[in-house]
């Protein structure tokens, strides 16, 4: 049987185009059984994509995207069936938030610098309320006519390496993967090629699961990370990335599908999970 289940999804809680309302509805037109809404650093779409999905059938595993970063790279680490309600986990996200915000205005500051002045009133206006991501930024740049697209904005400004690109406050990737389980999560590593030397000492720490399936993998690739995954006992899950249009155009939701089963696997790992986490609170 064709599987209909997309495991990384995102909304307009971070940078994603539609609404959780919309992606739940979009899932449904395509058939899909299983959607996890994870976006970067916010739990906020999860509760109206549950309220949009009740009663259709289509299930909506809570999750989360959580930036993490390296001396080479960005690393990004999904936290499915988190508590959202956790505080510590909730406060970290806040903080990360905020932090985009500060950044996000310091790549304004540094654009403006450039002759490549935005009003920040819209770059606000145009993330209205969400985790703002340098995608809100690009988008007021195509907007004031500075690039000829999104990706654009990245190639030439605001990729890692561009000249108006700012860091921004985030965790180490064992300190992520720590957080989610204590917000009572199963930690995944997302698109991990490029990252992959760091799945043995996060797998020590308690990752859960390796992305293995993800748009634009290949499946030479994808096999390697299978046999990553098998050779550190990690679960193997997979998902799209989808952003809607403009941002990352090529990951369509449902693009990438993985079983049911993975569901069910993630949904049993959470469960001993909890129940273990529960033993260790009381003694
Ligand atoms: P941030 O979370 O603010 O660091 O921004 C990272 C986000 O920007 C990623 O999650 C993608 O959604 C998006 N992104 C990264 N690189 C590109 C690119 N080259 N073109 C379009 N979107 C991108
Ligand atoms: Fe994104
Ligand atoms: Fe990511
Ligand atoms: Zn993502």
């Amino acid at each position: 049987m064709r599987s209909h289940v997309d495991l990384h999804v995102h909304t307009t809680a971070s940078d994603g185009r539609f609404s959780p309302t919309d992606v739940v509805r979009k899932a449904l037109e395509l058939g899909l059984t299983t959607l996890s809404i994870t976006d970067h650093d916010t739990t906020e779409g999860v509760g109206e994509a549950l309220e949009a999905a009740q009663g259709t059938g289509l299930e909506v595993v809570p999750g989360v995207e959580i930036s993490t970063d390296i001396p080479q790279s960005e690393v990004h680490i999904l936290g499915y069936f988190v508590a959202c309600e956790d505080s510590d986990l909730c406060s970290k996200l806040a903080l990360f938030r905020d932090s985009r915000l500060h950044r996000a205005r310091r790549m304004v500051q540094k654009l403006a610098r450039m002759s490549l002045p935005l009003d920040w009133k819209r770059v606000e206006e145009i993330a209205s309320g969400a985790a703002l991501g340098r995608p809100h930024v690009a988008q007021a740049m195509l907007e004031a006519g500075h690039v000829s697209s999104i990706s654009e904005a990245f190639d030439l400004y605001i990729g890692r390496t561009g000249p108006a690109y700012v860091e921004r406050r985030k965790m180490s990737p064992a300190e992520v993967v720590q957080t989610i389980l204590a917000g009572n999560g199963l930690p995944v590593l997302a698109h991990p090629l490029g990252v992959t030397h760091i799945v043995p000492e996060l797998a020590q720490r308690g990752l859960v699961g390796l992305e293995a399936y993800y748009t634009g993998y290949a499946p030479d690739e994808t096999r390697f990370l299978l046999d990553l995954a098998a050779e550190h006992d990690l679960l193997v899950t997979g998902g799209s990335d989808f952003h809607g249009e403009g941002v990352q155009p090529g990951n369509k939701l449902g693009g990438v599908t993985v079983p049911q089963a993975v569901v069910e696997e993630l949904r049993a790992r959470h469960k001993r999970h909890q129940a273990t986490r529960a033993v260790a609170l009381q003694t």
